[in-house]
């Protein structure tokens, strides 16, 4: 009995024991919680330590810190133009133009004509000097607004539709023809078809005239570049065409021209331009007969009006 006695005195002393470190234990969690509660406005001490480290900064730092805390732009999958090179945009089936782009301003070359106003000087300079050395230059097409494409593109899918074809087959034919809104050079406003009033056909008989010749060897001078070689046409996906000059200003035609290449190749490859999958040419890949088709029939249609 004694020493059943003894055993519960030794176990309620236990408990009292556990109960003692149960409450230690309690008191030490809650005084850590505590501890926790109190250190949370911690942040707000250490800024206020480094801000008395560097006594300059917090007169400084709050108007600048907006901009500061702005996040890095995401790069895009699409060509980025940077404002000071609005010359080197580009517009092509790879890398349509953003919806609704337009030129900021608009100026007149040739009655009918208009390109954006930044590049107007160097192509009316182009068009007298040649003249000076008995070259004489027309401006046969020149801006086109996206809704003017946008028009030429669904008259091409409904003449096409009403042969029978269905709105794919339509659609398809159409886009082998004419340039989707957003993916002609014409709609930067950058670009020109220039021909000559011997020889105002759009095609490769073109190219034998001096005033290509002439074109192909000086509108670098001008900052012109001959934007659909002969030679390009599995990267630039269009039919060459000796009448189609664009302009990217003199530093970049001059580099252009020297270097042998077309617009992609020098923006992808010397300017390490993003997007460089665009050289991932299928090899069924065909150059469109585009441009010369919608400028047909934009010309029948400025001829009859
Ligand atoms: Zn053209």
């Amino acid at each position: 009995m004694a020493n059943r006695r003894k055993k519960a005195r030794t176990q309620s002393k236990y408990r009292r024991r556990r109960l003692l470190l149960a409450l230690i234990v309690i008191g030490l969690v809650g005084g850590a919680g505590w501890l926790i509660g109190t250190r949370q406005p911690a942040p707000k001490d250490k800024t206020e330590v480094s801000q008395e480290a560097e006594p300059s900064q917090p007169e400084i730092s709050p108007p600048a810190e907006p901009e500061a805390s702005e996040p890095e732009p995401e790069p895009e999958p699409v060509i980025q133009t940077p404002d000071d090179e609005w010359q080197l945009i580009l517009a092509s089936a790879l890398n349509p133009l953003p919806a609704g782009y337009a030129p900021p301003e608009l100026e007149t070359v040739a009655p009918g004509y208009q390109v954006d106003s930044r590049m107007a000087p160097a192509l009316k300079k182009m068009i007298a000097e040649a003249k000076t050395e008995g070259i004489s230059l027309m401006v046969c097409s020149a801006y086109r607004s996206e809704e003017r494409q946008k028009e030429l593109y669904e008259n091409k899918i409904a003449e096409h539709k009403a042969t029978g074809k269905s709105d794919e087959e339509a659609t398809a034919v159409a886009a082998s023809i004419v340039l989707p809104p957003g993916t002609s050079e014409h709609q930067t406003g950058l670009a020109a078809d220039i021909v000559t009033p011997e020889n105002q056909n759009l095609d490769d008989s073109f190219a034998q005239t001096p005033a290509a010749k002439w074109m192909a060897e000086h509108s670098w001078k001008y900052g012109f570049i001959l934007r659909y070689p002969q030679d390009k046409q599995e990267i630039t996906n269009i039919i060459y065409e000796p009448w189609h000059f664009r302009y990217v200003g003199e530093e970049h035609a001059k580099a252009i021209y020297e270097g042998g290449y077309c617009l992609e190749e020098y923006l992808y490859g010397v300017l390490n331009y993003k997007r460089l999958e665009l050289f991932v040419i299928s090899p069924t890949a065909k150059p469109i007969e585009t441009d010369e088709a919608q400028q047909s029939e934009t010309e029948t249609e400025m001829k009859e009006q």
